[in-house]
């Protein structure tokens, strides 16, 4: 069969390795330049640093199936996520654990006075948080959400953590110990050779017929393939018939020295005067070559919200403003032949380990289709 595979992130690659192998005919295509979707990372010419071009990435996952399947493809590093926080002028540790604790407070708690003290002063009177800002207040009380929440989160998102879902801060780990590490995750790594050599070598010796710098709006034929797997934005699918689903997006402001610039990988920057929401200096999320490399590369983040020709970075999920998604999740269920994949296909933030896992899923899918003569 014919299948066409639009985007070259880990979704598109998955599904195109799994029909490749299965014998199927496959048209791989991607508008930018490279592989790897936003996950691309290629060594600077001049410093020779693996730079991860649209923002750091790390990964880390709790799927042991995942991590099998995807330390097939490459060495991985280990890697911990040991992200600081500036904020009003004091540097600490994230994500909130005992030393941010003591030292914003001036304490010398042990785990359970933290545990305690923190109870103290959260708002208790908040029993169902219905937003970013309740749900922080409701877990560690104002002062240390205003301090390390409240100015990132307006920064990141552009609006105040009232209007944004509880479910953003879940993401991040309270703790009651020195455990600094962003991710709870049990599998945690960085690939040795970068994201984009990892996604090559699953692409490796398969007869895929890959075009770059391809747009899918500008192939011929598109009822030449039996099926469609599409991993770009939902909305442009349909040509924004519902208007265009909301996106942050991140400018990258890019400085280069020598040496070590800030001692560490990421520092976040959480007080809404300074501009910029983090610097992450790329040499140390490769501890392994960092001491070997003269020069550094850092990146000031900005977030701001995407306009027409800016890249999708975040989807902004607002529950009353959700009605356009609803339209474009229905028109997509209703389109034959096209299945929609990946964090721009389903509009959510998703990261690798999921996106892996979803994809892997939907090769289990195909496979059953296949086998029982159902549509895909
Ligand atoms: P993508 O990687 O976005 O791939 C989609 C591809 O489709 C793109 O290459 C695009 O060019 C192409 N495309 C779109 N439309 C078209 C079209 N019409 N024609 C042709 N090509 C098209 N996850 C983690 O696990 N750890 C992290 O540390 C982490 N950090 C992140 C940091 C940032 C700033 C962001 C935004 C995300 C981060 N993620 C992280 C999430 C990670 O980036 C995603 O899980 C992953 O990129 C999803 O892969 P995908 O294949 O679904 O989409
Ligand atoms: N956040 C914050 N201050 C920080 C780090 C995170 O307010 O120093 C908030 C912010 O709203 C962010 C969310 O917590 O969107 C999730 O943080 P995470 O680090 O997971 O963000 P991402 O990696 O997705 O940028």
């Amino acid at each position: 069969m014919k299948f066409c595979v639009i985007g070259a992130g880990f979704s598109g690659t998955i599904i195109s390795r799994h029909l490749a192998l299965h014998g199927h005919d496959v048209l791989l295509l991607d508008e930018r330049p490279h592989l790897a979707g936003n996950c691309h990372t290629s060594r600077d010419p001049s410093s020779h640093i693996m730079l991860h071009h649209y923002g750091p990435h790390i990964f880390h996952t709790a799927h042991h199936h995942v991590w099998e399947f995807i330390t097939q493809f490459g060495t991985f590093r280990p890697y911990i996520n040991r992200v600081k926080a500036i904020a009003q002028n004091h540097v600490f540790s994230l994500p909130i654990n005992l030393m941010t604790i003591n030292q914003f407070y001036k304490k010398t708690l042990n785990p359970q006075e933290a545990e305690q003290f923190i109870y103290n002063i959260a708002d208790k009177t908040i029993k169902n948080p219905s937003n970013f800002e309740e749900q922080a207040i409701s877990l560690i009380g104002k002062d240390l959400y205003n301090t390390f929440f409240r100015g990132y989160t307006r920064k990141q998102w552009g609006m105040d953590p009232k209007e944004l879902p509880a479910s953003i801060l879940k993401r991040l780990p309270i703790r009651f110990n020195y455990d600094d590490n962003y991710f709870n995750h049990p599998y945690q790594g960085i690939p040795e050779q970068g994201y984009t050599a990892l996604i090559n070598s699953m692409l490796l010796n398969l007869p895929i017929d890959i075009q770059l710098n391809t747009r899918f709006e500008d192939i011929p034929f598109k009822n030449q393939f039996d099926h469609i797997f599409y991993t770009g934005p939902l909305d442009r699918y349909f040509n924004y018939a519902y208007g265009r689903l909301p996106y942050r997006t991140l400018d990258f402001e890019k400085y280069e020295g020598l040496g070590d610039y800030q001692g560490t990988a990421v520092i976040n920057y959480c007080d809404e005067a300074v501009p910029y929401t983090r610097i992450a200096e790329h040499k140390h999320f490769t501890p392994w070559e960092a001491p070997h490399l003269k020069k550094t590369v850092w990146f000031r983040e900005y977030s701001r919200l995407a306009q027409a020709d800016d890249a999708p970075y975040y989807p902004i999920r607002l529950a009353h403003k959700s009605q356009n998604l609803a339209h474009y999740i229905q028109k997509a269920r209703a389109t034959p032949h096209v299945s929609f994949l990946g964090r721009l296909g389903t509009y959510r933030y998703l990261d690798m380990d999921v996106t892996i896992n979803e994809a892997l899923q939907a090769c289990q899918k195909i496979d059953h289709a296949l086998k029982s003569d159902t549509p895909i």
